[in-house]
């Protein structure tokens, strides 16, 4: 049986900008399995509310990327904010798939979606549960 069951605690959510681990009182923008903690939306609303903000985030108008900046430690220690970002989209994609099938939808139609084989989207997205003998080994 189906039981779809979105995690909507903010206290699971880690912002997708920042790293930020949320609390039961963090406010998060979601979307697409990406969430952005509050301090981040204001930081980044006040960016693109002026010209010059735009150009200073701007990718393009840069001469040099952020990550030319960092030092070896700075460039380590994103790796496991990248990490947990797609730990969190993952599980994300995860839940919309199971909310599609409790829709009833095929895995023929979910394998469609995001173009892969009926049998591979079920592999994927269905969880296996260990025998009860290996449980507790
Ligand atoms: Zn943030």
């Amino acid at each position: 049986m189906l039981a779809c069951e979105m995690d909507t605690n903010p206290a699971h959510k880690t912002c997708s900008f920042c790293g930020l681990q949320g609390t039961a009182d963090t406010l998060f923008a979601g979307g697409l399995g990406a969430m952005m903690c509050s301090d981040c939306v204001s930081a980044f609303h006040m960016e693109f509310s002026s010209e010059e903000g735009r150009q200073s985030i701007s990718l393009r108008s840069r001469p040099r990327m952020p990550w030319d900046e960092m030092s070896d430690t700075e460039l380590l220690s994103k790796l496991p904010k990248i990490a947990a970002t797609a730990t969190q989209v993952s599980s994300f994609l995860g839940e919309w798939v199971q909310l599609a099938r409790e829709r009833g939808l095929s895995w023929t139609e979910i394998g469609q979606a995001p173009g892969v084989s009926r049998r591979a989207a079920r592999e994927r997205f269905t969880k296996t549960k260990p025998p009860e003998a290996n449980a507790s080994a």
